[in-house]
């Protein structure tokens, strides 16, 4: 099968056609009608064989993850996702492999209303590239740097569970079936927070979506904002899967250092906490008030009020912001 034939077969078979694409793929290049009063929020990310995710990743969840890393970030702007681009090399054309990619890249773009408008496809190492593009009210978006000491911070949900399943995956731990099925499934298929997104970007001043750990994307907004914080992390949300694997300093360790979890870490001032707490409670959007923003430019983190060294490696890396 020619490149042509294979583009137009698997990634032209898509369900979503919106109004505002005037031109998709097929042509050298898309033409979208963006509205006049947003801004354009545009992304790119890209997942690397090997590096970003295990070799033996289902194909269909490869093709979710490429599509689910993206549209974090465009939450994490409070960005509402429209197009994505999709930039493919593979080693070899494999139907069944294109077939079950294609089904996990479109299943979030279904779901959220994003079409697919262009791309490139090339033969090499296997590797994903997808540009997202979204839009946000003008003026309206969460940036790192715009965070204050005093501010709250919060999270959208449980952390840890997709470093579990990477440890296992790679060997490093044995899991029973039970807990090894769920944590897989957040590693392989992350939800990202699009809908918390765009409900807290008239409340949160700063936010950013945790691809790399808490500790270490926290570290991005203290650096960007020239502020300090203080973890309880008594309150950081854990699963029962991480609290039984590790018990409960470990679970915290990993869940702090471990990435690949997608939930927000956002901060929101003292008196924007209620409207906050109102707008993601009427989406069942669940948020954990985890610790607070000081003037210090450290991390400082307690356990039931009393001072805790996170003692596992790559919190090093961040040492800048140590206590
Ligand atoms: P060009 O020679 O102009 O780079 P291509 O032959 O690479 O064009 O692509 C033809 C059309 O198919 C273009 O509209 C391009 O955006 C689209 N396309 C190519 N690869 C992909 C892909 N992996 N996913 C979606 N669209 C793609
Ligand atoms: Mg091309």
């Amino acid at each position: 099968m020619k490149e042509f034939d294979l583009i137009k077969h698997y990634f032209s078979q898509q369900t979503v056609k919106r109004k505002d694409v005037i031109l998709g793929i097929g042509d050298d290049c898309a033409l979208v009608a963006p509205p006049e009063n947003q801004h354009l929020a545009v992304t790119t990310d890209t997942l690397v064989a090997g590096v970003h995710f295990p070799l033996n990743t289902p194909p269909r969840a490869i093709g979710h993850k490429a599509v689910a890393v993206n549209l974090s970030d465009l939450a994490a702007m409070g960005a509402e996702p429209t197009w994505i681009s999709l930039a493919l090399t593979l080693p070899k054309i494999d139907e069944q492999w294109l077939s079950e990619f294609s089904i996990g890249v479109f299943e979030l773009c279904e779901f959220y209303n994003v079409q697919l408008i262009g791309g490139d496809t090339t033969q090499g190492p296997l590797s994903i590239t997808i540009t997202a593009q979204g839009l946000t009210p003008k003026n309206k978006s969460m940036t790192r740097a715009n965070a204050k000491a005093g501010e709250w911070l919060y999270v959208t949900g449980e952390l840890g569970d997709a470093a579990l399943a990477l440890q296992y995956m790679l060997g490093h731990i044995e899991l029973p079936d039970n807990i090894k099925d769920k944590a897989c499934k957040k590693l392989n298929y992350p939800k990202p927070r699009v809908l918390a997104g765009q409900a807290i970007r008239g409340y949160a001043k700063s936010a950013i979506d945790i691809s790399d750990g808490l500790i270490s994307d926290l570290a991005h907004i203290c650096e960007a904002s020239k502020v300090g914080a203080k973890l309880n992390l008594e309150d950081i949300p854990l699963s029962t899967a991480i609290l039984e694997t590790l018990g409960r300093e470990k679970a915290i360790e990993l869940a702090l250092t471990g990435g690949d979890d997608y939930e927000l870490l956002f901060s929101v001032s003292e008196d924007k906490k209620v409207g906050m707490a109102t707008a993601l409670s009427n989406l069942g959007i669940e948020t954990y008030c985890i610790g607070q923003l000081n003037g210090t430019e450290k991390i400082t983190t307690t356990l039931d009020g009393e001072p805790f060294t996170i003692k596992v490696k790559g919190f090093e890396h961040f040492s800048s912001l140590e206590p």
